[in-house]
């Protein structure tokens, strides 16, 4: 097994001296997401370059108004500590395999816990300037800290290989829950939905776009705390691995795209999250998401982006929670709910009697 040490240059470049204490950063300077932020130009990613990571500010984790009561989803608190200067990694195990890259744990031999490490390898030429940007683009993600999404830890880069680190997040994927477990009942859709939708929200407070929001990419805690992962980068890499392809831009499953996604519009942008983030409620409360039934992709591609119809909700789902998506399934992106909106949705405060967890979901 490969031992990786990093010399002191690699780790000033890539991990610096942390300057941030492991709290929740946000940034109270940007311009609120919330009402009337028009989706077009200012909604779409930015480059690396264009973030500017000086106005993070250390702040409280945000609180919403509205709480639950009676079932208390878990209180994310802890968000990891930064990788110390020198770093000893080891590579383990394959703990899963992407559509572009294999997933290894590692072990960080100086304090002991274990990082996930995302190899890709290009095989494309012509793409180093892709990569350079690829890179910068993780130093500043590096710098996001929530407890609701995936900490990025740093990258190395050797030849045409290029390794992620990123905070290992033990439970797997909320995609693998339902494939172990079923689909959820309500109340724990909620658990689940209030913290994707705070994750979201931060990242949308800085102006990154997820673009990929499906529950193959909400990773869950042994704790029950859900984080979402490849964010930031994810969509150059994708790019870069695509190259030459013709694929670059729609690849992936469309069950969750929005339609603005499909019709590769301009105002495509953070709202377009919310319409995915609607598609993994569904597949949470039924097991599946929109439109499972359609296989192929072009006919799943053709039913959302010509249909007027929202994605089918199940008959089962309480008054709040068809509201709640109601809101995510709007088609004018710029009508749709901002992150911060829902988090102050009734049906992430609704109280669930005993019976919401053994109700038969037979929504024939
Ligand atoms: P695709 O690349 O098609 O979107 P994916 O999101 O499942 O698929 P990866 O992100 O490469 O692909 O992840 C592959 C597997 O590795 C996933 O099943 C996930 O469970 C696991 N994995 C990814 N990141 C982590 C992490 N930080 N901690 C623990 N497991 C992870």
């Amino acid at each position: 097994m490969a031992q990786t040490g990093f010399d002191n240059d690699f780790n000033k470049m890539f991990f610096g001296t942390p300057t941030y204490p492991s709290v929740v950063i946000t940034d109270p300077d940007l311009p609120p997401p919330a009402i009337g932020m028009n989706g077009e130009g200012e909604d779409g990613i930015l480059e690396a370059s264009q973030y500017n990571v000086d106005h993070l500010r250390v702040s409280q984790p945000h609180q919403t108004k509205s709480q639950p009561k009676k079932q208390q989803a878990p209180q994310p608190q802890h968000v990891p500590a930064p990788l110390q200067d020198q770093l000893y990694l080891k590579r383990g195990d394959v703990i899963g395999r992407g559509s572009f890259g294999t997933v290894y744990r590692c072990l960080d031999l100086k304090t002991g816990r274990m990082l996930a490490d995302k190899e890709f390898v290009f095989e494309s030429t012509g793409v180093e300037q892709q990569i350079a940007a690829t890179e910068r683009e993780i130093l500043i993600m590096q710098q996001l800290q929530h407890p609701n999404i995936v900490q990025y830890m740093g990258c190395q880069r050797s030849g045409n290989i290029l390794d992620i680190f990123q905070e290992f997040v033990t439970g797997g994927s909320l995609s693998k829950l339902l494939a172990t477990f079923g689909e959820f009942p309500e109340p724990l859709v909620q658990v689940y939905t209030k913290q994707i939708t705070e994750g979201l929200a931060y990242l949308h407070d800085h102006k990154i776009v997820h673009r990929d929001i499906k529950s193959a990419n909400c990773l869950v805690t042994g704790e029950g705390i859900v984080k979402l992962a490849d964010f930031g980068c994810s969509k150059s890499i994708e790019t870069i691995m695509s190259y030459g392809q013709g694929c670059a831009t729609l690849c992936g499953t469309p069950h969750y795209m929005a339609p603005e996604v499909i019709r590769q519009q301009r105002n495509v942008g953070r709202r377009s999250d919310i319409w995915s983030l609607g598609c993994t409620v569904i597949e949470m409360l039924s097991g599946k998401p929109p439109y499972a039934e359609i296989k192929n992709a072009t006919a799943c591609i053709f039913k959302i982006a010509s249909s007027n119809e929202s994605p089918p909700v199940p008959k089962y789902a309480s008054p709040e929670l068809k509201d709640f998506l109601g809101m995510c399934f709007v088609r004018d992106p710029i009508k749709r709910a901002t992150a911060r909106e829902l988090l102050n949705h009734p049906f992430l405060s609704r109280e669930y009697s005993e019976e919401w967890y053994t109700m038969d979901i037979d929504d024939e």
